[in-house]
């Protein structure tokens, strides 16, 4: 994510609001007194200990060499992390995976009409900047799991090539038949550009980045400034999201003896090839094309009028590549529980790259094992975890989450039995803590961000995001809420990190961390993703790289060694009824939307208005999608809610009676407060999506990265299948209700603690 400076202009125009008191005395969620003293002694004594030297000496010994799937440096560095695991005092050890990952073998862009031009396809190394001339190990610029194919067609430029972008190619009379396209990167995912194109008869893909997302309008270019020289190029997966993980293993470990799909029978490897391009690659392209002009906001920042097309450009495109099985290097560290050992609190962090990848996922990982060995250190000290503690340093993220996915699915059962929580980070640069995840963890996040210290303004970075939420709320209503609810709200978690097969396929409870919003840049996926750019544009005194390390660690030690797991659901409940809020105003919106569209159909609104000089086919009538019955939905929200209710009230009960300090005597109420994120999946999964099998959060399968809540209605709605909608009301609705009745016995649990 990334915030403007406009954004931070109105941030500093705001003025400091009084903040909620803290009272350090009353004792931390889910700590009996006694224990709350000597935990925060403990978490104190931590966070003192992370070094912004080690981390930048290990972001430097990691970045030193191209380390994607499949490389030497990927094994050494595999192999590096897990000698300092193992010196850190870790149970320590390596799982390897065979996965299948394509590498290009032949690639050729090239305008044939009305002009030749053969795209460079390269990017060049920089004068200053030391390893990005390493060519040799730098895997070339592609979209891997991209369709093997040799063709040739009229280009026609489709903006973000999302769905609603063909929308106004229909208006506009273009259809990209036979085309090959040229999408813009932003809008969405990039998977989603070829799958959209294929859907709509095209026969290739090309994405580029236009100097207006994240090149010279933004700022200056690199080595200059941070943002994307002309011939940075983003490489990426393109892998469709039927589900993360090896293509060919779907729902099982891809172990050495793993049954695999053929190649040719996987559903997430595209249809159609595609490539992505360099500004100065895209400039004569798009300059070749004629035919209508972009509409207004389909316009970048290339000196050249933007048309739509088809044609009279040309291209021909070539894209073949090595269809490989390569090993992916897990590396697992514990630290064992000393009295819950089968409970586990997991974190983890990718460390392969698409290149030499300093600030993805580099500056990420190197937080991750900073925790790893102050941990370590405070083990050696005496500190003995409650609950067993297990960082994962995955590979093989960048082509499809496949380190984690595999892990997750090869470990289901155990992991479905004793996972408690896991977090997961991923890149990290200067600004606010961004956290995302699971709602019945929305208070602990809030607690642990009180207890770390922003390093530019010295506030806590709980006060720091709570008065950017404030400065950045849409409305007045979203404002006096940012201003007065005790907790502030985190995002739901869609897709794009490890975090997925966690939450998504087995229900544990995920939280994604990370500080952002004053880095920016355009060198992402790039060669110039490296040291020399993230010691000058990222974190350059790894000041945030060390407060990941003291928001992550916290999370680990508060989680680990709490008495009553502290999971909170009254914010879990109030979200969802937001949710199915949300879904009635989507079919509200839609009705509201399609009837007038009907009727300046039949008012000849839209031929009136459209010049007549210009293509233009006016939309046509559609049926006006019926009321839908969201009753079970209603019913399990207001019964969660209650249940939310009667479990808070309980806890402030037994707090002031005394959390007993006897971990024996809470056992079973921890138990149930494992299994609360596993009460909102379904083993059947999504309709479409089996593989999803969590009823409230999924990535988009149109979006990508971004969520959809309660996907089973909601993606039906946004696709207009109004029968498919109705038809995933009850799972969802049988979920939230399985919540609420586990809640409701653990309310029980802690009513009869408390006496009551
Ligand atoms: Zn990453």
């Amino acid at each position: 994510m990334r915030i403007t400076r406009v954004f931070l202009a109105s941030l500093l125009a705001i003025s400091v609001v009084p903040l909620p008191a803290q009272t350090p005395a009353s004792p931390l969620s889910g700590y009996s007194a006694q224990n709350s003293a000597s935990e925060q002694q403990w978490e104190e004594k931590f966070r003192a200990l992370p070094s912004t030297d080690n981390l930048r000496n290990y972001m430097q010994r990691l970045s030193a060499r191209p380390h994607h799937v499949g490389s030497p440096y990927d094994k050494d560095n595999a192999e590096w992390i897990l000698a300092q695991f193992k010196q850190w005092g870790l149970d320590a050890h390596i799982e390897q995976f065979d996965v299948l990952f394509p590498t290009p073998k032949e690639r050729l862009v090239e305008l044939v009409a009305p002009t030749k031009f053969v795209a460079k396809l390269q990017e060049p190394a920089v004068a200053g900047d030391p390893t990005s001339n390493q060519q040799k190990e730098q895997l070339p610029t592609y979209n891997a799991y991209s369709a093997d194919g040799d063709v040739t067609g009229p280009l026609v430029y489709v903006n973000y090539g999302m769905r609603e972008d063909y929308e106004k190619l229909d208006r506009m009379g273009v259809s990209v038949k036979g085309a090959i396209v040229i999408a813009r990167y932003g809008g969405g995912w990039r998977g989603i550009k070829p799958k959209v194109a294929a859907e709509h008869g095209a026969i290739g893909c090309l994405i580029y980045s236009d100097p207006k997302d994240d090149g010279y309008t933004e700022g200056d270019v690199f080595p200059k400034g941070p943002f994307r020289p002309q011939d940075g190029v983003q490489r990426g997966s393109v892998e469709d999201t039927d589900y993360p993980g090896d293509p060919l293993t779907p729902g099982v470990g891809a172990t050495k003896d793993a049954k695999r799909l053929a190649i040719k029978d996987s559903p997430v490897i595209q249809k159609i090839p595609v490539l992505p391009i360099s500004y100065a690659d895209a400039q004569p392209l798009l300059a070749a094309i004629a035919g209508p002009d972009a509409p207004e906001e389909w316009r970048g920042s290339l000196a050249l009028s933007y048309h739509v097309g088809p044609g009279p450009a040309k291209v021909h495109l070539k894209m073949f590549s090595n269809w490989d099985i390569k090993p992916v290097y897990d590396v697992i560290a514990k630290i064992p529980g000393s009295q819950f050992p089968d409970e586990w609190v997991l974190r983890g962090n990718h460390h392969d790259a698409w290149v030499n990848g300093a600030e993805d996922p580099l500056s990420g990982q190197v937080a991750m094992m900073e925790e790893a060995r102050s941990l370590g250190e405070l083990v050696k000290q005496g500190w003995k975890p409650k609950r067993t503690i297990i960082f994962c340093a995955w590979d093989g993220e960048e082509p499809g989450l496949l380190g984690s996915t595999e892990w997750v699915e090869t470990h289901d059962k155990e992991l479905t039995e004793h996972a408690v929580m896991y977090v997961n980070s991923d890149t990290n640069g200067r600004g606010f803590l961004h956290a995302s995840g699971s709602h019945s963890l929305e208070r602990f996040v809030n607690d642990v961000e009180k207890t770390v210290t922003d390093p530019e303004t010295k506030k806590t970075v709980w006060e720091r995001a709570h008065l950017m939420r404030i400065a950045r709320a849409k409305n007045s209503e979203d404002r006096q809420e940012a201003r007065h609810r005790g907790d502030s709200r985190i995002g739901a978690l869609g897709d794009g990190s490890d975090y997925a097969s966690f939450l998504d396929h087995l229900g544990v409870a995920a939280l994604n961390i990370g500080y952002g919003g004053e880095t920016d840049g355009g060198i992402y996926h790039s060669i110039y993703d490296d040291f020399y750019w993230y010691t000058h544009f990222g974190d350059p005194k790894f000041e945030y790289g060390r407060a990941l390390s003291q928001t992550g660690g916290t999370m680990l030690m508060r989680m680990a060694d709490a008495d009553v797991l502290p999971f909170e659901f009254t914010n879990a409940s109030d979200t969802i009824a937001k949710y199915v809020d949300d879904l009635k105003k989507i079919l509200k919106t839609k009705q509201e939307e399609i009837t007038e569209q009907n009727s300046e159909i039949d008012e000849g609104v839209f031929t009136a208005t459209a010049d007549p000089t210009k293509p233009y086919v006016p939309p046509t009538k559609e049926a006006v999608p019926p009321f839908l019955n969201f009753a079970p939905l209603d019913n399990a929200v207001v019964d969660f809610k209650k249940s939310a209710e009667r479990y808070d009230k309980a806890m402030k009960a037994l707090v002031k009676t005394g959390l007993p300090a006897d971990g024996a005597k809470l056992a079973a109420l921890n138990q149930m407060l494992i299994r609360s994120e596993r009460a909102y999946t379904n083993p059947q999964g999504l309709a479409e999506r089996p593989w999803f099998k969590h009823m409230i959060y999924a990535p988009g399968a149109y979006t990508g990265y971004g969520v959809k809540t309660i996907p089973s209605v909601h993606e039906p709605l946004d696709a207009k299948k109004w029968a498919a909608a109705e038809a995933g009301v009850p799972a969802a609705a049988k979920a939230i209700e399985d919540e609420a009745k586990l809640v409701d016995s653990a309310a029980e649990a802690v009513e009869k603690l408390a006496g009551q």
